[in-house]
């Protein structure tokens, strides 16, 4: 895999922008050592912190830091890089930016230095992901989980499984290649073994990224019930604040309303919608509207009621309009509230496939059944440790190779058509080469990198 790689010196500030004790701004590319000796009046030794000046063009001293210089290819990028870490100053950084740049270097692009640490072969586009998802991560779970990633967890695993794929591929287009050797192999069960065994291990490899992707990206669970249901109370039980209005009239929850929080380590984006109902007034209508395109893209709807007015248990009897709306119905919860005020039992149960919630909101009794519920639905498992940071984007390529892959099976079982067997292989292979990065477009990497910050 060969890409051009720009040629350019790079420069960017590597720490946050904004005050702070240390400012660190990063060079990579042929012309650090040279932009090195400009600053700071000699060579620098590699690897070794120097505490020194750093000086304009005249001679005169911007600020005085520590200098490090990492001659290619052992550095990040694998290019000669040089860092100069000063006061943490929006001024003395854009000083040192600009001396930098008058002598020949150019502002990196977003995600620049990991771009050519890829292309530089430093690490593969699993671990360049990881350093983004380390630095955004949003709890400590999902922090451990980037940093296994990071050190090659999900790659080793990706490349176990290309490596099979390779042994299976040969062994079937040699079958293909040379009939006359007579290895035929859909009567030999060697093909049909080793494509179960790389079927069983493609899995765990899924429900591991699976998990991965959980940490990442969370679960969005809409609270959807007519007004005065308890929703917004809800909304409060579960993120432990009062962000949410709660009152006993009508219509007062008008927009909708989000909540981010945890559950064990997966985070929970909860949205509140204003009381669905056809109404007069304008800004609730708009409301309403956005509501509905938040209910069909969530991973769960919670449908709460009132359990004191309930009188059935069937969605399709308990409101009716709002389900015929429902494009898909398989993600529905129905939530039972106020049973404080029944005296019923609080829980889970199911009832004719439905999943059934009775708690309070008001009193917290029954909202461990609901968090416990929401985990399960996801396949979200707590306590699976070793775990590793995985994007929407090695899910749906996982999910590809697996389609080839039972594809193949069809061919092998249904039909013993070889060159399509190995057709399906060859695919299956590319689609989970396209996880590290082995195979890739320029426009993938651009995406990829293209959503990191500058600096990166
Ligand atoms: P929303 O319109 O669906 O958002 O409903 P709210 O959360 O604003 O609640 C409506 C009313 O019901 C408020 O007076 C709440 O205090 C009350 N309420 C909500 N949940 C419970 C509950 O579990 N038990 C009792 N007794 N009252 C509740
Ligand atoms: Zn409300």
């Amino acid at each position: 895999f060969q890409q051009l790689i720009d040629q350019d010196t790079i420069v960017a500030q590597a720490t946050a922008p904004g005050r702070g004790g240390v400012g660190i701004v990063r060079l990579s590319g042929a012309k650090s050592l040279e932009i090195a000796q400009a600053i700071i009046g000699f060579e620098p030794t590699p690897r070794y912190a120097h505490y020194v000046p750093f000086k304009d063009a005249q001679g005169e001293q911007l600020d005085m830091g520590i200098a490090l210089y990492f001659p290619g290819p052992n550095s990040f990028t694998g290019e000669d890089v040089f860092e100069l870490q000063g006061h943490g100053g929006p001024v003395i950084i854009d000083m040192l930016l600009s001396r930098c740049m008058a002598l020949g270097a150019r502002l990196a692009r977003p995600g620049e230095f990991s771009e050519r640490a890829f292309l530089n072969d430093k690490m593969d586009l699993t671990q360049a992901e990881a350093i983004a998802d380390l630095i955004d991560s949003s709890s400590e779970q999902a922090a451990k989980c980037a940093l296994r990633s990071l050190q090659g967890a999900f790659s080793k695993r990706v490349d176990e499984l290309v490596e099979s794929l390779i042994h299976l591929r040969i062994y079937v287009e040699a079958a293909i290649d040379f009939p006359e050797e007579e290895i035929d192999f859909i009567g030999d069960g060697k093909v049909a073994a080793d494509l179960e065994e790389i079927r069983n291990k493609l899995h765990s490899v899924m429900k591991e990224a699976n998990q991965g992707a959980l940490l990442r990206e969370g679960m969005s669970v809409v609270i959807a019930g007519r007004p005065n249901a308890g929703k917004s109370s809800l909304l409060n039980a579960l993120s432990g604040k009062d962000s949410a209005i709660v009152t006993s009239i009508e219509g007062t929850t008008r927009d909708v309303l989000r909540e981010h929080i945890h559950l064990d380590g997966m985070p929970l984006h909860i949205i509140d919608t204003a009381g669905l109902r056809d109404s007069p007034d304008e800004v609730e209508r708009i409301g309403i509207q956005r509501a509905w395109e938040e209910i069909h893209k969530a991973d769960r709807i919670l449908l709460m009621v009132d359990s004191q007015s309930l009188e059935s248990n069937d969605p399709n009897e308990i409101w009716p309009e709002f389900m015929s709306q429902l494009t898909a119905q398989d993600h529905l919860t129905l939530v039972r509230n106020k049973v404080d005020l029944t005296k019923e039992s609080t829980g889970y149960e199911e009832v004719n496939g439905l999943p059934v919630i009775s708690l309070s909101a008001k009193t917290n009794d029954g909202i461990d059944a609901l968090t416990t519920h929401l985990k399960s639905v996801m396949g979200f498992d707590s306590t699976t440790e070793g775990g590793f940071i995985a994007r929407r984007r090695h899910i749906e390529a996982l999910q590809k190779a697996n389609r080839y892959l039972e594809a193949g099976f069809e061919q092998l079982h249904g039909y013993g058509a070889g060159e399509l067997l190995a057709e399906d292989l060859k695919e299956a292979q590319q689609a989970l080469s396209e996880i590290t990065g082995a195979f890739t477009s320029d426009d993938l990497l651009g995406r990829i990198f293209g959503s990191f910050c500058i600096g990166k």
